[in-house]
């Protein structure tokens, strides 16, 4: 997840907030957020969320971050605005939190942070970096981003405006690491666009493209070659709808009216002319292409002759997932187009070269690799080693470390313990680490109950014990096991209750059912499930 918190004296700043799909969704995780507690007990000294772009790894926690208490402005570029007023309307925030929307040039004032946003190429429309000056210094933050020769919107990344923060003396630069293993210069967005000419043109059937609904430029070549081909196009997905109503309030995708046609119309047009842009890439559940996979789509269905083009990547914990879906979309007679050999998708991060150069431009006194996994960030910091920084000016840091940087120091001083929180359900209630490891066990060993009732006064066992079972044993060896269980149980409560006769201190009961059962499944199935004895005193 993405939260970068700067504080200076009385003042704090939160850049980007983000939440994290998660690969424990077995375990009923769906969502992974920032811990709050940290910024909670700060909260009165915030001023503001500055949002680098509309991703939701950037702004999908801002909600929750609302929720705990922290409030304060959200600054954000126009199209990371609107998408951020969607996140907010769905959880009733949108009418108490100030969004104040942001543009190139603009200079954002703060009691002692300023903050200044500066375009850079990404994979979606409106993606900025942060040049934030503090007391110490400039600290930049690059947010996501990539350097594309040829975006299809927006500008190339001035370079001219990093070389000069690096003549001018930056602090600390904070750089995206997620694409520091590939070492080719990334594709353009734009390369995209002779590619999807060709296979347009040779379309004998329906072709389907999935990509993510935020990818605006992608849109708006799709919209564009299917207006310069003689194309329709359909939109499938609420997601892909509402992100295509916003770009066009922003003026992207020009060639929509012309070009767009009701889902429900594909039929009353030749095949081949009938592009669909769906969204659910990453094989989500109940998404318009996960629901064409498998059949069940109300108005779209696959033949032979029909395509399927793949044009997005696969996010890490999703990839098998969609490797089912790939076959599933083939069961339905479509080719599928997937993966970077066809030139169908570009990556929206800066990979080596790039990320070379920029720290050649800025020339940071000190480097903190951010973004990606954590061997992206032990590469990054070794690519900035090369570059002549020495050791101790570039830092490694994890999730939850607090970093101090100051003219002559930059380290990690202290550490926040657990600096995540698992979600479960869409409004989110969390799920702690206990819980999550229950689940785990219960999922992978079963459960056992040991049933019994006793009387009060006496403390005898009047009823059981019963022993019941859920994905336990198999089938055929259970009965057995339990027996033998049951078998066990009625000579522990001899031996508890010939304890109670002699009047020695009664023994726990439960725990010693516990103890043992476990013990006896251990040696007998090698491995112990949760046991569960229950006692009812009447
Ligand atoms: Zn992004």
């Amino acid at each position: 997840m993405n939260c970068m918190i700067l504080e200076y004296e009385d003042e704090i700043l939160v850049v980007d907030c983000g939440l994290m799909f998660s690969d424990l969704d077995n375990f009923g995780v769906e969502f992974v957020i920032p811990d709050f507690t940290w910024l909670r007990e700060r909260k009165d000294k915030v001023s503001g969320y500055l949002i680098t772009h509309g991703h939701e790894d950037h702004i999908g926690a801002l909600p929750f971050a609302l929720k705990a208490g922290i409030r304060a402005p959200v600054y954000a570029s126009p199209f990371a605005s609107m998408l951020v007023r969607e996140r907010l309307k769905e959880h009733g925030l949108e009418s108490d939190t100030e969004i104040r929307t942001f543009k190139m040039g603009d200079k954002l004032d703060f009691r002692h942070f300023s903050a200044t946003p500066v375009s850079v190429n990404h994979s979606i429309v409106d993606a900025f970096a942060l040049f934030i000056d503090t007391p110490q210094g400039r600290v930049i933050h690059t947010g996501d981003f990539k350097i594309d020769p040829t975006p299809y919107y927006g500008s190339r990344l001035d370079e001219s405006l990093f070389q000069k923060a690096g003549e001018e003396g930056v602090l600390l630069l904070m750089s995206d690491s997620t694409n520091v293993e590939r070492h080719e210069h990334s594709l353009s967005e734009s390369r995209i666009y002779q590619t999807f000419e060709n296979l347009f043109a040779a379309a004998e059937g329906l072709t389907v493209i999935a990509m993510f609904a935020s990818n605006v430029a992608r849109v708006g070549q799709v919209l564009e070659l299917a207006h310069r081909m003689g194309k329709k196009v359909a939109i499938a997905g609420r997601s892909m709808d509402q992100n295509l109503r916003h770009a066009q309030e922003l003026g992207y995708c020009q060639h929509a009216p012309s070009v767009l046609i009701p889902v429900e119309d594909i039929d009353r047009h030749s095949r081949r002319d009938v592009i669909v842009l769906s969204g659910g890439s990453q094989a989500e559940q109940g998404s318009s292409l996960q629901r064409i996979s498998l059949g069940e789509h109300r108005l779209i269905s696959l033949d032979e002759g029909d395509t399927v083009i793949m044009s997005s990547r696969y996010i890490p914990g999703n990839e098998k997932a969609i490797g089912r879906m790939i076959n599933n979309l083939f069961k339905q007679g479509a080719e599928v187009l997937y993966e970077a050999v066809h030139e169908i998708h570009t990556s929206g991060h800066a990979t080596q070269p790039e990320l070379r150069q920029m720290l050649e431009w800025t020339r940071p006194r000190y480097f903190l690799p951010i973004h990606g996994e954590y061997r992206h960030l032990v590469h990054h910091a070794k690519l900035a080693r090369e570059t002549g920084m020495e050791r101790e000016r570039v830092v490694v840091a994890q999730n939850g470390d607090i970093l101090e940087a100051t003219t002559d120091y930059f380290g990690i001083v202290d550490k926040i313990e657990e600096p995540r929180v698992l979600v479960e359900g869409r409004q989110g209630g969390d799920i702690s680490r206990l819980v999550l490891k229950d689940r785990r066990i219960l999922g992978e060993r079963g459960i056992v109950f040991a049933l019994m009732v006793r009387n009060q006064e006496t403390r005898r066992v009047i009823a059981g014990p019963e022993i019941v079972s859920k994905g336990f044993a198999h089938e055929s060896v259970a009965p057995h096991l339990l027996d033998e269980a049951r078998r066990i149980c009625r000579q522990l409560i001899v031996d508890y209750e010939h304890e109670l006769r002699q009047g020695r201190v009664e023994t726990d009961l439960q725990e010693t059912i516990r103890v043992e059962l476990r013990r006896f499944f251990e040696r007998n199935v090698g491995h112990k499930p949760t046991v569960l004895p229950m006692i009812l005193d009447l």
